[in-house]
């Protein structure tokens, strides 16, 4: 599988610490450098190393399963600009005919009929959609380029011109500061917003849910909001001008969260993702069942089996180093136990859990023998489940599940 990060956005999501720039000025030059590094890196997948035992079938060393657009923000790119980086691809690499090839896109980029027709045209077929919430006010509050009529629309659009594999993220844990202390952009709202949540502090969460499921769209992710330190948010919070994120809030809406989608059919696949039967994102899949994959474009990160490759996470940096016919890559080189680790903190967040017989043909590690008591003690206080030779993670471990695969750690 092959993630392509696009390191570009319109403006700065006030919460975000992906890698991008609104500095459209480097596009070009991002473009050939990502052209070159395409071809510098046509071998990667002839020396991974594959997971024999989880993927049935295994995938063949040849044969690209998954290619993702990420960001940043990929749906700046113009059609010619995408179809050119994919046709790069499929020249270079196998790629399997039925492929996934997902776009992430912006609702603010997919406000034209035209546009998506040639998304579909040129090969993309799954769209990945960050609409965050429908409700203007807390779009308002992250500084989201777009607004919530765009959010409305943007997926029936994508449907009528003929996509049907949708997903869209959603955040929760929103919490509004008060009107006095920061934002003001969200002023008019304030009083619908107060009266709305006086009754029912999840009013807004629970709105967005329903909106969300009258879209007929298979697959939902939904992640907590994060409070980072080097971002317009982290320093109100250290200016004292934000709260912290409500853990308990948060919490509550992760409940609301998980009973409402499996009500309408979804299954909880990975704590942040949710799909209609047979309809997992086929690329988040691989990652978690520990396959190998290679990330192209600045910031993004590669995985040969073995170890762990970072790209350089500055545009500048990414370009000249290509200008110079040289990967812009360090080794990020990962022992055993590292490895063994980064399982259990990805396998343990998912429905297929951490699978014994994978750890004892891979790593040769068997953690019923090596860490009997964490786990006899984790089955003890319901975080986990021990079945057909695999650890799941029960309703109530799914709270705590970085922490529980800490626990387990080597
Ligand atoms: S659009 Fe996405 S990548 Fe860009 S700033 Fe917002 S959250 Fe970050």
């Amino acid at each position: 599988m092959i993630y392509i990060h696009i390191p570009f956005c319109k403006q700065a999501c006030h919460y975000c610490d992906f890698h991008f720039s609104t500095n459209l000025k480097q596009k070009q030059a991002f473009l050939y450098a990502l052209d070159k590094e395409i071809e510098l890196q046509k071998d990667f997948f002839k020396e991974a190393v594959f997971p024999s035992s989880l993927s049935v079938p295994p995938p063949t060393k040849k044969t690209l399963k998954t290619i993702y657009f990420g960001g940043g923000t990929p749906s700046i790119l113009e059609i010619s600009e995408l179809k050119a980086i994919l046709e790069k691809v499929k020249s270079t690499f196998e790629v399997d005919k039925e492929a996934e090839i997902t776009l992430e896109a912006n609702p603010d980029d997919l406000t034209s009929l035209e546009f998506l027709k040639s998304l579909k045209e040129i090969g993309f077929n799954r769209l990945s959609i960050g609409i965050q919430s429908f409700e203007e006010s807390f779009l308002k509050f992250m500084n989201r380029a777009h607004n919530a009529e765009e959010a409305k629309n943007c997926v029936k659009l994508a449907q009528k011109a003929g996509f049907d594999n949708i997903s869209v993220d959603l955040i929760y844990g929103i919490q509004l500061p008060k009107k006095e202390i920061v934002f003001n952009a969200f002023e008019n709202n304030f009083e619908k917003q107060s009266e709305g949540l006086k009754s029912n502090p999840h009013y807004f969460w629970r709105k967005d849910l329903e909106f969300a499921l009258s879209l007929n769209i298979p697959h939902i992710s939904a992640y907590c909001l994060t409070i980072e330190p080097k971002t317009p948010f982290g320093n109100s919070l250290k200016k004292g001008k934000l709260k912290p994120i409500d853990e308990e809030f948060a919490a509550q809406q992760f409940e609301i969260l998980t009973e409402t989608l499996k009500e309408n059919g979804y299954v909880h696949y990975e704590i942040s993702n949710f799909a209609k039967p047979n309809q997992f994102s086929k690329h988040n899949t691989a990652y978690w069942k520990d396959e190998p994959y290679l990330g192209l474009g600045a910031s993004a990160h590669s995985y040969d089996g073995k170890n762990r490759f970072m790209n350089a996470a500055n545009n500048r940096k990414y370009t000249e180093s290509l200008n110079k016919n040289s990967l812009p890559k360090i080794i990020d080189e990962l022992s055993e136990n590292d490895r063994i680790n980064e399982y259990f903190l990805t396998s343990l967040r998912t429905i297929w859990g951490i699978d014994l017989n994978h750890l004892i043909k891979k790593y040769n590690y068997n953690l019923l023998e090596n860490q009997s008591k964490t786990v006899s003690k984790l089955v003890e206080n319901q975080m986990v489940e021990l079945k057909n030779d695999t650890v799941t993670l029960t309703e109530k471990g799914k709270l705590f599940a970085d922490g529980i695969a800490s626990n387990l750690f080597v």
